[in-house]
């Protein structure tokens, strides 16, 4: 299959669009206006069911909807649009609304380190033994997810992180021993040329680095374009690729994105998968909880299961993230914790590789482990999985329960403290 993608531009020109009505493709665009649209003809062809498309999982994950900005906001736009006004004007309505969205969440900017007097704008490094790579050619995606945290990397400038050389990255991974994996990151860098990828990845080998054991990639290519892996030009090369880290001793893990089950019922996904791990990829699939997308146990229980057939590691579940359209895809912290459950309870040992729910937040990774009743108090039991500093993993502390908290900025610690165990060092670490 040939590539083509759609965005806000020629999206009328798909041929399924034609069972939207002339509201409905309006209020595309007035989002579309908003936050960022791209879609691409093998989501359309194979993915999306046009003939339920309004409640159809996949076609929310790509095509904005008009609950996903505020009703202010989106009359605002509307307005505007409707009354042919400059794009000047439009751009300055746009860009207001987009910087209330929260476009950088988890305290993203304080991860990029400065090294030998520079600002390493293209590397995060928040945990000790990751860091993350954005490499500029890998900034834009397949396809956008609605949902997608990383929305202000195509549609606020001055909010992208991105970075061309090598070199620096592979200075500062030698300068920091204790960091044993890289992490391309993006966009979705699996829409970099095999040409590109190389210039990074042997870049990392030929320094022969001993305290480098993972190189990962961060994609929804797998299930948004997975031609990447099969017939695309350079397929094959970014295969052999893959298997020269192997043989160099490296462990090489995709990290995909699977949100619906649906994603890998088409044999192109299947044999993508195949190839992946008959070069000794590792593949672990990873995805937020969506209302409208997933919030239900089976579809979780049968999307791991899925994987598992298929040789996929399950890895994270998380919580939405507080930014961009979350009011819209928002479950509450109570419901996730009870579908991670439900799914959990339904699948073997084997499946039971998944962490979650989680919260990626600013001082770490939160789990939400369940709810007790500790003292005659009701309560949410937390963990972190991941932390700014290692010593806070795996020490469960506890909120208040709120059975409409939806991020871990809504909970307030229990039993009456007045901060929760982490908080002098965390602002201390900021400070
Ligand atoms: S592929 Fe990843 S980075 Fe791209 S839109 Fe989806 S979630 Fe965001």
């Amino acid at each position: 299959m040939k590539y083509k993608p759609y965005s806000l531009y020629n999206f009328r020109k798909i041929p399924q669009i034609e069972n939207l009505t002339e509201e409905q493709k309006f209020n595309i665009e007035v989002v579309g206006t908003v936050l960022p649209f791209k879609t691409n003809n093998y989501v359309i062809d194979e993915l999306i069911d046009w003939d339920n498309f309004e409640e159809d999982p996949l076609f929310i994950l790509n095509f904005p909807q008009k609950e996903m900005i505020d009703n202010d906001s989106f009359n605002k736009i509307a307005a505007l649009l409707k009354n042919k006004a400059s794009k000047q004007i439009v751009q300055q309505e746009v860009n207001k609304i987009r910087l209330k969205l929260n476009p950088n969440p988890a305290g993203q900017e304080s991860n990029v380190p400065v090294f030998e007097g520079k600002k390493l704008n293209g590397i995060q490094h928040k945990y000790k033994e990751i860091m993350l790579f954005f490499p500029t050619q890998g900034q834009t995606c397949h396809a956008y997810c609605t949902f997608c945290f990383r929305w202000p990397q195509f549609a606020l400038s001055e909010f992208k992180f991105a970075m061309k050389e090598a070199d620096s990255m592979v200075s500062y991974l030698k300068a920091n021993p204790k960091i044993t994996d890289v992490l391309f990151t993006g966009g979705d860098p699996a829409v970099m040329k095999t040409r590109f990828f190389k210039e990074y990845i042997n870049a990392l080998l030929d320094a022969d680095i001993p305290h480098l054991k993972n190189i990962r990639i961060g994609t929804k290519s797998l299930t948004f374009w997975p031609y990447r892996y099969t017939t695309d030009d350079d397929a094959d090369e970014l295969l052999e690729l893959f298997e020269k880290v192997k043989r160099k001793g490296i462990n090489i893990a995709l990290m995909v994105h699977i949100n619906h089950p649906r994603e890998l019922k088409t044999k192109v996904v299947k044999r993508a998968v195949k190839r992946l791990i008959s070069v000794g990829v590792q593949v672990r699939s990873q995805s937020p909880l969506l209302r409208k997308i997933n919030d239900n146990a089976d579809i979780w229980a049968k999307n791991w299961k899925e994987q598992v057939k298929m040789g996929i590691i399950p890895y994270y579940m998380f919580i939405a993230r507080d930014t961009g359209a979350q009011d819209y895809f928002a479950v509450t912290l109570y419901r996730s914790w009870q579908i991670f459950r439900n799914a959990y309870n339904q699948i073997s040992g084997i499946c039971r590789t998944v962490r979650g729910p989680s919260m990626s937040c600013d001082p770490g990774k939160v789990q939400v482990v369940g709810v007790s009743e500790i003292k005659g108090e009701k309560v949410f039991v937390l963990n972190f999985l991941q932390g700014r500093d290692s010593s806070w993993v795996g020490k469960p502390f506890f909120a208040k329960f709120d059975p409409e908290a939806v991020w871990f900025d809504d909970l307030e610690p229990a039993f009456g403290d007045s901060k929760f165990f982490f908080e002098d060092a965390y602002f201390e670490m900021h400070a």
